[in-house]
């Protein structure tokens, strides 16, 4: 029985989806308008598993997650740089994809963008209007907060603390100060979009609740994001479509804690991060991601050098053993989950899992083993570890897979090639170097001679 904590009760709950055997998720994806640092990677990875195992668990699972391609800040770094904000957004969502590849990330089903959802949006907005949970001043729309009784309820935050919390900016107009804007009316040199109440834009929450209700329905199964979010974003995603549809936005919602860095959370506004990009060049994506799972996805994590490095020798110990093997046994297709030693691991492995995805657990069980790999004289024994790290538990947390080290032994062949060739040159035999090269780029691997040397590319 999988149970997760749902922000929403507080309470670790045996989760049951809407429809038997399917699940369908929305997670909030990133606002692209720079690189990407190490901290933003836990949602997407920590989520990355979750489906993973879902679908281990024999689920269908539909995963919405979104790119916030208009905001004020992807505005301000477009007109630092003199473009189009649409441009900046497309050059780091291009950005994004190549770091969930390295981070390996599956796509979800669905990345919907801001700015193709403005028509539903509009819609939406004119609905919260007409129903009386929204008023209009100036060109703006606000989401009037005290026509929604249950506001405060994800956040578990009281109304009279959060209007004593909350301020009215220098040009809002709003009526009172927790209210939210869902439209904002066009400002000198804005990109905007016509509406029924001039040219303007799309505040930040209403995306989230257009494209997650458009995608997954009125009512889905779980929401999930960092516990940064919970506040006011998910407060206010939750208040809008319950107050337009009348009925439970999410059914469960999943928070994972932040990234810190030496005690403060890791962010661009406080520079202090770490790109994804140097990350994985210095520990790879499995240290990464053991890092990340070694914690409770719900508790902070503090970012550590010296965590990741030892999680890369960990790596390294565990992918030594696993080639040893595969090259004294071959990798033999002997794998029955009728053992009783089979099924038990995978019944300790569902069991920690089950229990609101606890992975520092699920490591843990895959560590001992490869203890016991290491220790035991039982052929059969190691094989049935083998499989249960390399094809049972390694694919649920996308780690310690099979291909990884078979490209990464291609990168060896590869540089191995790209030697032989220089010494052919060296030795002026250009016919043999030709050759390496072309019968490289026969096999889609392209050499090309730099004044750094010779690179290749797939
Ligand atoms: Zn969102």
């Amino acid at each position: 029985m999988l149970r997760i904590t749902n922000t929403l009760t507080g309470k670790k709950e045996e989760f049951i989806p809407i429809t038997p055997g399917e699940v369908r998720i929305y997670v909030c994806g990133p606002t692209v308008y720079n690189f990407v640092h190490l901290g933003n990677s836990r949602p997407a990875i920590t989520f990355d598993a979750f489906r993973r195992y879902l679908e281990y668990r024999g689920y269908r699972v539909i995963l919405a997650q979104n790119f916030t391609d208009i905001d004020d800040k992807i505005i301000i770094k477009a007109n630092e740089e003199g473009v189009d904000a649409l441009e900046i957004a497309e050059r780091y969502i291009v950005q994004y994809w190549k770091d969930s590849l390295a981070l390996g990330i599956r796509p979800a089903n669905f990345h919907p963008r801001t700015t193709h959802f403005v028509d539903e949006i509009i819609e939406f907005i004119q609905d919260l209007i007409d129903k009386g949970f929204a008023y209009v001043v100036d060109g703006d729309v606000y989401f009037n907060v005290s026509e929604f009784k249950n506001y405060g309820e994800l956040s578990h935050r009281k109304l009279e603390d959060m209007i004593a919390g909350a301020r009215i900016e220098p040009g809002e107009k709003k009526k009172s100060p927790e209210d939210f804007a869902l439209w904002k009316a066009a400002k000198e040199g804005e990109p905007f979009w016509n509406s029924p109440w001039g040219p303007g834009r799309p505040g930040w929450h209403i995306e989230c609740s257009v494209m997650s209700t458009c995608i997954l329905g009125e009512t889905f199964d779980i929401h999930a994001g960092g516990a940064d979010l919970i506040f006011p974003h998910h407060e206010n995603e939750k208040a809008q479509s319950e107050a337009r549809h009348g009925k439970t936005f999410a059914r469960y919602w999943m928070h994972n804690g932040m990234m810190r860095l030496a005690g403060s959370k890791m962010s661009k506004s406080l520079g202090n991060f770490i790109t994804i990009k140097d990350a994985v060049k210095k520990y790879g994506k499995d240290a990464i991601r053991l890092f990340i799972f070694s914690k409770h996805y719900r508790s902070p994590i503090d970012y550590s050098e010296e965590m990741l490095a030892e999680n890369l020798r960990a790596v390294k110990r565990v992918n030594a053993i696993l080639r040893d093997f595969e090259k004294s046994e071959g990798d033999k297709p002997l794998f029955s989950k009728k053992t009783p030693f089979v099924k038990e691991q995978i019944e300790r492995f569902i069991e920690a899992l089950d229990d609101d995805f606890n992975t520092p657990k699920a490591v843990a069980l895959m560590f001992d083993l490869i203890n016991k790999m290491g220790e035991t004289k039982n052929r059969n024994r190691k094989l049935e570890i083998y499989h249960l790290i390399r094809n049972e538990f390694g694919p649920v947390l996308g780690i310690l897979e099979k291909d990884e080290e078979v490209s990464a032994n291609i990168d060896g062949l590869v540089k191995l090639l790209i030697e032989i060739r220089a010494e052919f040159k060296k030795d002026k035999n250009y016919e043999k170097a030709d050759q390496i090269r072309d019968r490289l780029n026969e096999l889609g691997i392209k050499l090309m001679d730099t004044p750094e040397g010779t690179k290749y590319t797939f």
